[in-house]
C-alpha cells in the first residue's frame, strides 16, 4: 500500500521519528489557516503518489502568509508531472503545509525487505534529494548496506555503523543511531515493504530530521 508523504510522518511521530511540524490542506483557505499555526517560513508540498515533486514544481518555500494561500490554491487541482508519474501526471488533492528546515546536510536513509534472504536491507548514503537509482548506477560505493536478521533485529552496533557511515560527528551520532533503531521498529511493527527518507537532513542546528517520506 502506498501511503503519502503527510500519512507517512503521522507514522513516524508515533515511533518517535523526529519529523517537522506539518498540517494537511485540501483548500487555499486551509493552507492559509495551517500556515497561522505553524508561523514563519513553510513549505507547500504537493501530496501525490509519486517522488520527484520538488523538481517538478511541487514543493514552494513560501515566506509570506498571502503567498501560502496563492501558491496552495495554483497547487491544488492542478497535474503534477514529475519523472515518476508518467508523461500524464497526478492530480494533486492535497497539500502538507511544513516549517520551513535551514538544511545543512540531505542524506538518505531507506529499508527494505530482501525476499531472497527475507532479511531487510538498510540502506544509508550521503547523496540525499537524489534518486537512490541515480545514486546505484553512478556511484555505487556511495551507499552503505546493512542487512538485519528478523530473528535478532537491528542492533545498536548496526545503527551506528550506518551512521558513521554517514559522517555524522559528536550528537549527530546518538540522535542518528535513535532516528534509525526507531524507523526500524516502525517499518517491522506495520509490516511495511520498503520505507525512504530522501532526504534525511542535518539541520544548521545539528538536528537530525526526516524531511521526506514514503
Ligand atoms: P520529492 O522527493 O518528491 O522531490 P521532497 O520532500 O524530498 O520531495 O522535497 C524536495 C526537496 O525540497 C528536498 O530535497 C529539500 O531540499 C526541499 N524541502 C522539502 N521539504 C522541506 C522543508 N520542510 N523545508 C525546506 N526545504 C524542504
Ligand atoms: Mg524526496
Amino acid at each position: 500500500m502506498k501511503i503519502h508523504e503527510y500519512q507517512a510522518k503521522e507514522l513516524f511521530r508515533k515511533y518517535k521519528v523526529p519529523v517537522l511540524e506539518g498540517i494537511v490542506a485540501r483548500s487555499g483557505d486551509e493552507a492559509y489557516q495551517a500556515a497561522q499555526k505553524l508561523g514563519g517560513v513553510v513549505v507547500v508540498k504537493s501530496q501525490i503518489h509519486a517522488g520527484g515533486r520538488g523538481l517538478g514544481g511541487g514543493v514552494k518555500v513560501v515566506k509570506s502568509m498571502e503567498d501560502v494561500e496563492k501558491m496552495a490554491g495554483e497547487i491544488l487541482g492542478m497535474t503534477l508531472v514529475t519523472h515518476q508519474t508518467g508523461p500524464d501526471g497526478k492530480e494533486v488533492k492535497r497539500v502538507y503545509i511544513e516549517d520551513g528546515c535551514d538544511i545543512a546536510r540531505e542524506l538518505y536513509l531507506g529499508m527494505l525487505v530482501d525476499r531472497a534472504s527475507s532479511q531487510v536491507t538498510v540502506m544509508a548514503s550521503t547523496e540525499g534529494g537524489m534518486e537512490i537509482e541515480e545514486v546505484a548506477a553512478k556511484t555505487p560505493e556511495k551507499i552503505i548496506m546493512q542487512s538485519i536478521d528478523p530473528a535478532t533485529g537491528m542492533q545498536a552496533f548496526h545503527a551506528r555503523k550506518l551512521a558513521f557511515g554517514l559522517g555524522l560527528k559528536g550528537k549527530q551520532i546518538g540522535s542518528a543511531v535513535k532516528l534509525i533503531m526507531d524507523l526500524y521498529k516502525a517499518f517491522n511493527e506495520t509490516d511495511a515493504s520498503m520505507v525512504e527518507i530522501n532526504p534525511l537532513v542535518i539541520s544548521g542546528a545539528g538536528e537530525v530530521i526526516a524531511l521526506d517520506a514514503k
